[in-house]
């Protein structure tokens, strides 16, 4: 069932066209990302969505109803922002509980949705700290148990995650996508980390100068991307010229052998090993190439390391079907 549809929705500041006409339909219980770079409307068209921004044309439906002229409180959904927003003064639990008083919820069902948010989000023990007696990832918790609490149909997220550090948003991550699959809530979240993207959706829309490039799967966005855009922002790529058209190999695909070997691969060339980069696990290895003027990216896991070293010459093979 579509949950949120967006019908040729089109966004102008001053003139300039930041989303030009863009559909889109979002189901039940989809877990959807808009993924792209910093100023690429992103965050307009979830504040369409959430009513603090009027579309200059087209139309939004939430669960069949038309939201034009509906403020964003009518709306049955709730927005997370980067910033936490709680009210410094309240605890945990005050700060939870105020949308509900607000909406004059009565006490017994205020108390009964309190507690199961608080179990589903972890803050069970923590109920009585005010914000700052909690860390920024704790915070974000409380924001989005406040912005569940009500049942909503649909939550919007502006990158919550973006202020926390690495390890504590990897974290966070899946203890956010668990929480959406077990309240079965509608979540429109948008980061601009493909990583993040892939980790946590159902579908990603890819999104360029206000335009949704693909919408598909982390899976076929990362191995069927539908335009250069798309194949160069997910991941990385190497980009070859072939004829009129381009063609795209992953660095994981590209295998190197000694420039003397007789490699069995379709796609085949000769070049020079520049750089070297330690990532851990695995090590980037950035090749010239002899007979074109590029440099091609390929990957040596550490496990099965040949230990390549700059200045080596190194012959590259890939399989055509490797080709996007
Ligand atoms: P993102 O969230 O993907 O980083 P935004 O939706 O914030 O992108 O912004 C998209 C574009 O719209 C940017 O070029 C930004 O400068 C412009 N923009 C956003 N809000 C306004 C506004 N209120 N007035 C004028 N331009 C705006
Ligand atoms: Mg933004």
């Amino acid at each position: 069932k579509t949950m949120i549809n967006l019908e040729s929705i089109e966004k102008h500041f001053s003139g300039s066209v930041v989303v030009p006409p863009l559909s889109l339909s979002i189901q039940e219980g989809e877990f959807l990302t808009l993924l792209g770079p910093s100023g690429c409307g992103k965050t307009t068209l979830l504040r369409m969505i959430a009513g603090f921004e009027e579309p200059t044309a087209g139309e939004i439906f939430l669960d069949g109803q038309a939201l034009t002229g509906v403020p964003p409180y009518q709306r049955d959904m709730n927005m997370v922002f980067q910033q936490y927003a709680l009210f410094p003064h309240m605890t945990v639990e005050q700060n939870i509980l105020f949308g509900l008083k607000m909406k004059k919820v009565e006490t017994g069902e205020s108390m009964r949705r309190l507690e199961e948010v608080l179990r589903n989000t972890q803050l069970t023990e923590l109920r009585k700290r005010t914000p700052k007696q909690l860390s920024g990832g704790q915070q974000q918790r409380v924001a989005i148990a406040r912005a569940i609490v009500n049942n909503p149909k649909v939550l919007l997220l502006d990158e919550p995650l973006g202020a926390l550090d690495y390890q504590l948003r990897k974290s966070l991550q899946l203890e956010l996508k668990n929480l959406q699959k077990n309240l079965g809530i509608t979540f429109v979240y948008v980061t601009h980390d493909q990583e993040e993207a892939m980790a946590m959706s159902d579908r990603i829309a890819v999104m360029n100068k206000g335009r949704i490039e693909q919408l598909a799967t982390p899976d076929e966005i990362y191995n069927r991307p539908k335009t250069l855009f798309v194949a160069t922002f997910i991941g990385e790529n190497n980009i070859f010229a072939s004829g009129d058209s381009r063609i795209a190999v992953r660095p994981e695909k590209v295998k190197l052998y000694k420039q003397d070997a007789t490699p069995q691969d379709g796609r085949r060339k000769n070049g020079r090993i520049t750089d070297v980069v330690f990532l851990g696990n695995l090590r980037k290895l950035y090749v010239r190439l002899d007979d074109e003027d590029m440099t091609v990216l390929a990957h040596e896991y550490v496990s099965d390391s040949k230990g390549w070293q700059a200045g080596d010459p190194v012959a590259l093979g890939w399989s055509e079907a490797d080709e996007v």
